[in-house]
C-alpha cells in the first residue's frame, strides 16, 4: 500500500461525501437529517459535506421503506457510488419497513435491494443519533481502511537512496 493510497484513505475518513436519498418516507427522518446538518449540532464539523450526485457520494444516508416501484431506482444509484462506498439506514422505515412494512408494495427496509452497513433506528431518529451513528460509521471505516494499510514509517533519505 502505497503512500498515495494512505493519504487517499485518510482523506476519505477525515471528508466523507454524503449523497442523501428519500426512496419514499414522511420526510420527518428527512428533516431530522437537515437538523443534524445546521450549527447546533454541525455535523460537518467531522468534514461530512452533503453532495448533490451519488458519483461523489462515499456514503449514501437512506430514508424511506423501499417498494417494488423505487428498488431498481435504489440499485441503479447505488450502482453509480464509486468503491469503496457506504450505506447508512436511516430510521425505523429505512432499517425494516417501519410503520410501512405491511403496505401491500412494501418490500422493506434498505437492506431489501442494496447493502447496508449501518442502521440508526428511530421514528424518526434525533440529529444527536443520526449525528452518533456517522460518527460510529467513520470509526469503523477508519479501522478498515487502516487494516488495510497498516501505517508504515517512511523510509529514511538514506534507505530510499539503498532501496
Ligand atoms: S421512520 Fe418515522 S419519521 Fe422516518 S420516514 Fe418512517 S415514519 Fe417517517
Amino acid at each position: 500500500m502505497g503512500f498515495l493510497k494512505r493519504l487517499i484513505n485518510k482523506a476519505r475518513v477525515k471528508s466523507p461525501y454524503v449523497f442523501h436519498f428519500n426512496s419514499g418516507s414522511c420526510n420527518g427522518c428527512d428533516i431530522e437529517i437537515i437538523a443534524a446538518l445546521m450549527p447546533r449540532i454541525d455535523l460537518e464539523r467531522f468534514g461530512v459535506k452533503l453532495v448533490g450526485s451519488p458519483r461523489h457520494a462515499d456514503i449514501m444516508l437512506c430514508t424511506g421503506p423501499v417498494t417494488e416501484q423505487i428498488k431498481p431506482r435504489l440499485q441503479k444509484i447505488y450502482e453509480q457510488m464509486a468503491e469503496p462506498k457506504f450505506v447508512v439506514a436511516v430510521g425505523s422505515c429505512a432499517c425494516s419497513g417501519g410503520v410501512f412494512r405491511s403496505g401491500y408494495n412494501v418490500l422493506g427496509g434498505v437492506d431489501q435491494a442494496i447493502p447496508v452497513t449501518a442502521y440508526i433506528p428511530g421514528c424518526p431518529p434525533k440529529p444527536s443519533a443520526i449525528t452518533f451513528g456517522a460518527y460510529k460509521l467513520l470509526e469503523v471505516l477508519s479501522e478498515a481502511l487502516n487494516r488495510e494499510a497498516p501505517e508504515v514509517a517512511p523510509a529514511t533519505e538514506k534507505e530510499a537512496v539503498e532501496a
